[in-house]
C-alpha cells in the first residue's frame, strides 16, 4: 500500500502533550492492523540531544541503533510497543550538516543553496526515509515546537509541500492546541486556538483535525465553536481533558473515534478491530487502590522529573504488574553529600541510582549505595548507578577512599571504572560512547539470570566508561558477582552483591525497553525485593502481548 503520513503540529503553548497524542494515535492505528512508525522533527540546531543538559531537554532516549533522541521517542515506543531507529528523530542541525557537506563536495553543481528548496528537500527526504527503514505503512510525524516559532518554519513548509507531492488522500494534519481557562469568568477560551489555526493556514496548512487540550471538561458548544471558526468538521474536533493517567490517552482518543476518522479520511479500512480489553485492564489496575511502596531516586536533575522519565515509567510498569503503587522520593545527591535529605533515604524500601555524567553529586550517590549495601536495602544502579555501586564496594574492600572512576578522578590509585584501553586518547564529546543495543550473557545462579529467565539478552547502552577488569578477581573474592558479561567475557554488563536481598547494577539502561504491558524483569525483580522489605503482598499479573 502507498505510505500515508499523519502530521502533528502544536499550537498556543508547548508542553501540552503533542508527543503523547501522536504516540496514542499510533497505538490506535497499529491496533487496526497497520505497520506504524513515528518520527519527531526537532527544530534546534544541535545534531542530536546527546550533548544537551537534561535541564534543557529532559532525558535522552536511546534507540537500538544507538541514536540519542528526544524523550518523545520513549513515549512512542512505550505506547505503540515498537522499536524505532535513527531516522525517527531529525533535527535542524542534522539537516543543515547534510546540506552543507553536500555543498562542500560540490554536489549542487554551483547552485545557490537556499532554505527552499534545499533544506526543505532534505527534510522531505528524511521524512520519506522512515518507510524504507522501518517498513511502516503509516508514518506519524510530530513537528517539535509551536506554530509561530521561527525555527520550525522549514519543517512546516516541508510538510506543507508533502501534501501536494504525495496527494491529499495520503496526508492528514492534526493540530494539537490548548484551551486556557479564565478563572474570573470560569470559562475556557478558544481564541488562542483560532489564532494558531490562522497562523498555520497562513503558511498553507489546513488542519484536518484539532485536538483541543484542556484542564477542564469541554462542552459540545465549545467543540462546535472550534469547528466553525477553524473550519474543520465537528467530529474532527477532539477535546482532550488532562488525565493523571498517561496511558489512558489512547482510550480517550478511541472513544472520540479518532482512529476510525483518520483511516476514513485516508481512504483506508481497518484490517482488524482494536482489542482494548488488556489495555483497559491496565488502566483499571492503575486506578485500583493499592498498597504503596516507597523508592528513592537519587540523582542530580531530580527537580526535573522529565530527566528520568523512562526510569519513572519503568518503575510504574513494574508496580502495575505487581499490583502495588509506587511512590518515588526524588532525592538530590548533592544534598546527601552535605548531610541533608537522609531522612528521605531512611524512609524508603528501595534505592535507584540512575544514569548521569559529570562529577556533581557523585559522592552523595556513592553514599546512597553504601547505605543500601550495609542496610540490606534493595538497590538498582543504572549505568552510572552501577559504576558507583562498584566504586563504593571497592572502597570498602580495598580500604581506600581514593578508589574512583577515572571520569571523576583521573589520578585515582584504584581506577575501578575506567576507559577501555582502545578508548584512550578519544577526547571528542559527541559520538564517542558505547551506544545502542549490545548482547549480554547472563551467569547462571545469579539474581539477574533468575530475573531474566533466559541466557542471553540485548540491552541499550549509553556510556563511555567501563568496569576495569584488573579488579574483577579481588572484588569477586569479597562477594561481588559479575552476573552479566559481553559475549567475549571482556566487558562487565551487570554486577551484583552476593547475599544482599537485591543489589544489582547494570552498565546498560534497562529502562528504555520497559513497556506498560511488558515490564522489564530487573525492575520487576527490584520492586519485588522492595515489597518484601516493606511487607507489602504483591499480586503478580501475567505480562500481556
Ligand atoms: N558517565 C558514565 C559513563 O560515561 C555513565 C553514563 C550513564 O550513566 N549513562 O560511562
Amino acid at each position: 500500500m502507498t505510505t500515508k503520513y499523519i502530521f502533528f503540529t502544536g499550537g498556543v503553548v508547548s508542553s501540552v502533550g503533542k508527543g503523547v497524542t501522536a504516540a496514542a494515535v499510533g497505538r490506535l492505528l497499529k491496533d487496526r492492523g497497520f505497520a506504524v512508525a513515528v518520527q519527531k522533527l526537532d527544530p534546534y540546531i544541535n545534531v542530536d540531544p546527546g550533548t544537551m543538559s537534561p535541564y534543557q531537554h529532559g532525558e535522552v532516549f536511546v534507540l537500538d541503533d544507538g541514536a540519542e533522541t528526544d524523550l518523545d521517542l520513549g513515549h512512542y515506543e512505550r505506547f505503540i510497543d515498537v522499536r524505532l531507529n535513527r531516522v525517527c528523530n531529525i533535527t535542524t542541525g542534522q539537516v543543515y550538516a547534510e546540506v552543507i557537506s553536500k555543498e562542500r563536495r560540490g554536489d549542487y553543481l554551483g547552485g545557490t543553496i537556499q532554505v527552499i528548496p534545499h533544506i526543505t528537500n532534505e527534510i522531505k527526504r528524511r521524512i520519506t526515509q522512515v518507510t524504507r527503514t522501518t517498513g511502516a505503512e503509516l508514518v506519524l510525524v510530530e513537528v517539535g515546537g509551536t506554530v509561530g516559532d521561527i525555527e520550525s518554519l522549514p519543517f512546516l513548509e516541508a510538510i506543507r509541500q508533502l501534501r501536494s507531492d504525495l496527494g491529499r488522500e495520503n496526508t492528514f494534519y492534526v493540530h494539537v492546541t490548548w484551551l486556557p481557562y479564565i478563572g474570573a469568568t470560569a470559562e475556557l477560551k478558544t481564541k488562542p486556538t483560532q489564532h494558531s489555526v490562522r497562523e498555520l493556514r497562513s503558511i498553507g496548512i489546513s488542519p484536518d483535525m484539532i485536538v483541543a487540550r484542556s484542564d477542564y471538561p469541554v462542552d459540545q458548544g465549545m467543540v462546535e465553536k472550534i469547528a466553525l471558526f477553524c473550519d474543520v468538521e465537528k467530529r474532527a474536533v477532539v477535546p482532550m481533558v488532562t488525565t493523571p493517567i498517561l496511558y489512558e490517552v489512547p482510550l480517550l482518543l478511541e472513544n472520540a473515534k479518532v482512529g476510525d476518522f483518520i483511516l476514513q479520511r485516508l481512504g483506508l479500512e481497518a484490517r482488524q478491530l482494536p482489542e482494548w480489553s488488556q489495555w483497559e485492564r491496565l488502566i483499571g489496575e492503575i486506578r485500583r487502590p493499592k498498597p504503596s511502596v516507597k523508592v528513592a531516586l537519587v540523582g542530580k536533575y531530580v527537580e526535573l522529573h522529565d530527566a528520568y522519565i523512562s526510569v519513572r515509567e519503568a518503575l510504574k510498569h513494574a508496580a502495575m504488574h505487581l499490583g502495588v503503587e509506587i511512590d518515588i522520593s526524588w532525592v538530590h545527591s548533592a544534598e546527601l553529600e552535605k548531610g541533608r535529605g537522609w531522612d528521605q533515604i531512611e524512609d524508603v524500601d528501595g534505592i535507584i541510582v540512575p544514569g548521569g555524567f559529570g562529577s556533581r553529586g557523585i559522592e552523595g550517590k556513592i553514599q546512597a549505595a553504601g547505605f543500601a549495601r550495609k542496610g540490606n536495602v534493595p538497590y538498582l544502579g543504572l549505568c552510572l548507578g552501577m559504576q558507583l555501586m562498584v566504586v563504593e564496594f571497592a572502597r570498602d574492600v580495598l580500604k581506600n577512599d581514593l578508589v574512583n572512576s577515572t571520569e571523576f578522578e583521573r589520578s585515582t590509585p584504584h581506577p575501578v571504572i575506567a576507559l577501555m584501553p582502545d578508548q584512550q586518547g578519544i577526547t571528542d564529546m559527541g559520538g564517542t560512547m558505547r551506544l545502542g543495543l549490545y548482547p549480554c550473557h547472563l551467569v547462571t545462579g545469579t539474581i539477574s539470570a533468575e530475573a531474566y529467565g533466559q541466557p542471553v539478552v540485548q540491552e541499550r547502552h549509553r556510556h563511555r566508561f567501563e568496569f576495569n577488569n584488573a579488579y574483577r578477581e579481588v572484588l569477586e573474592q569479597h562477594g561481588m558477582r559479575f552476573s552479566g558479561l559481553s559475549p567475549d567475557g571482556r566487558l562487565v554488563e551487570i554486577a551484583e552483591i552476593e547475599g544482599h536481598p537485591f543489589m544489582v547494577g547494570t552498565q546498560f539502561h534497562p529502562e528504555f525497553l520497559s513497556r506498560p504491558n511488558r515490564p522489564h524483569p530487573l525492575f520487576t525483580r527490584f520492586l519485588q525485593a522492595v515489597c518484601e522489605r516493606s511487607g507489602v503482598v504483591t499480586q503478580k499479573s501475567e505480562p500481556v502481548a
